[in-house]
């Protein structure tokens, strides 16, 4: 693996990149950085979310740019505003150190005017919307008769969204002769067809066919019925009380559903899905960044836009159709070479739909039980214990405290009282019911798991062990036991 600096990239910009932390370019970087330097011409460019595509065009643009001119440079496209705002936030990072260019962000759901007055005054680079930044261009706000370089980002999704009409008429309103970088994630036939029709002999920039495997990831699978899978997901949550994670469902309909259901059991969780306003999206992606959510349940195209790092867990509610999506929901966690867990929530009746993928994406899915009420009891005293050590000695119990307090309780010995603590402790969890996991059928003896390409042949265990083991290590461990019930008490 190479390093930024040999590149071929500028001082000013290498100083800014060791600023924000960077140690090594991710592989499209690697990719794409030196061969956008060296050709202004057209290029495709593929690879899963949250590999940093935006510095792999944004550097070489930065370069490229060099000095203000007095008119629009460049022109990013990105599906969303929460997207062009990270873009933005990004190149600004990343020129810090180089030659003043202006970016203006532009996006719709927000007044037109000033964007427009912006706009008027020519900033080197404009990341846009696509929907707004038509708006603009018909208002004459935006001259692009000078531009030199038009990157799509995260293509796949403007398509999605409806803006190929918006995206066509940006490509053939803006100067034959600009370079067009297409950024995206996945190559579906609509993106594919885009660049056939548009771009002049791209070079194809691939750091990922879909299906390369994170060798920091556990993939794990948990067999549950369909109508548990919410009570199986508490479980694994209170099993592992440190986690941040991502739950992926397929609708939207399913995600609010499944995060009202935890919401309502007092699990720090809230949706992430199409149908929310951009500043009700704001506001839950900000009580995520903030950590005051623990869990984040999403639509695989909401996700898109989390800029999220140290996710400990990805949550599959279903099955997504499409093996690749499963590749993008898994490398949300495991980023920067921290290891994380994904976790297939799967319906017996689903099982065929995960050899296939295992075998599709070359991937061992190994067979975790879920929780049991045992495994979140002791995790939580385990907790309560450490709490309680560290806990600064107690200034605010007053004699006549201390005095009632004896009265009643001297006659217990240490464990006595221990005990009573604990018991009470344990009385404040609510463990949701979960039946057990169907039995194997016949000749499948115990532990297994679906191998794809790869890796061991998996081996079941306490999925609390290997959790506080650290994921990947597969140990043995007890077999989840479900069944208990009671109830929870608002547990903060
Ligand atoms: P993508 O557009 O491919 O989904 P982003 O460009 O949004 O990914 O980058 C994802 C995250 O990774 C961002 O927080 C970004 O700051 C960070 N990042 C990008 N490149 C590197 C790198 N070389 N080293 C460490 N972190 C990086
Ligand atoms: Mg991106």
């Amino acid at each position: 693996m190479s390093s930024f600096s040999s590149l071929g990239l500028s001082q000013p910009l290498l100083k800014a990149i060791q600023q924000l932390g960077f140690e090594q370019p991710s592989p499209i970087q690697e990719l794409a950085i030196p061969a956008l330097l060296a050709r202004e011409g057209d290029a495709v460019a593929l690879a899963q979310t949250g590999t940093g595509k935006t510095a792999a065009f944004g550097l070489p643009l930065l370069q490229h740019l060099e000095t203000p001119q007095g008119f629009v440079q460049a022109l990013i496209l990105a599906p969303t505003r929460e997207l062009a705002q990270q873009i933005t936030t990004q190149l600004d990072q990343l020129a810090r150190y180089a030659h003043g260019l202006e970016v203006l962000t532009v996006f719709g759901g927000a007044p037109i005017g000033p964007q427009a007055k912006t706009a008027r005054q020519n900033p080197a680079i404009i990341v846009a919307t696509p929907g707004r930044l038509i708006d603009l261009m018909e208002r004459r706000a935006v001259k692009l008769d000078q531009l030199r370089f038009l990157v799509l980002d995260e293509a796949d999704e403007m398509l999605n969204m409806g803006f190929q009409e918006e995206l066509e008429r940006i490509l053939t309103e803006t100067p034959a002769e600009k370079a067009t970088w297409l950024f995206s994630a996945t190559m579906p036939a609509a993106v594919r067809k885009i660049a056939k029709r548009y771009l002049r002999e791209p070079q194809e920039l691939h750091s990922s066919t879909g299906a390369e495997v994170n060798t920091d990831i556990a993939h794990h699978y948990a067999l549950v019925h369909q109508r548990q899978k919410g009570a199986a997901l508490g479980r694994f949550i209170d099993s592992a009380p440190q986690m941040r994670g991502l739950v992926f469902c397929r609708t939207k309909r399913e995600t609010q559903e499944l995060a009202e259901a935890l919401l309502k059991r007092r699990y720090r969780a809230d949706a992430l899905h199409g149908d929310l306003s951009q500043p009700q999206r704001d506001r839950v992606m900000k009580r995520f960044r903030e950590q005051e959510l623990q869990v984040l349940v999403a639509t695989d195209v909401a996700a898109r836009g989390i800029d999220v790092n140290d996710l400990t867990h990805v949550f599959h509610h279903n099955l997504p159709d499409d093996a690749a999506f499963y590749t993008h929901r898994s490398g949300r966690t495991a980023r920067a070479g921290k290891k994380g867990l994904s976790v297939v929530l799967l319906d017996r009746r689903d099982e065929y739909k995960l050899k296939r993928m295992a075998k599709q994406l070359g991937i061992s899915f190994q067979e975790a039980a879920v929780p049991s009420a045992e495994d979140i009891k002791k995790e939580h005293l385990l907790r309560w214990h450490e709490e309680v050590a560290a806990m600064a000695p107690p200034m605010g119990i007053s004699e006549d405290m201390w005095r009632a307090a004896r009265e009643r309780l001297d006659h217990l010995t240490r464990e006595e009282l221990l005990a009573r603590l604990m018991q009470r402790e344990l009385d404040q969890l609510s463990i949701q019911e979960v039946d057990d996991a169907p039995q194997p059928r016949k000749g499948n003896k115990g532990p297994k798991g679906f191998k794809g390409g790869k890796g061991p042949r998996g081996k079941k265990g306490s999925y609390a062990d290997k959790w506080r083991k650290g994921p990947g290590k597969n140990q043995g461990g007890s077999r989840g036991k479900g069944g208990q019930k009671s109830f929870r008490k608002g547990k903060k």
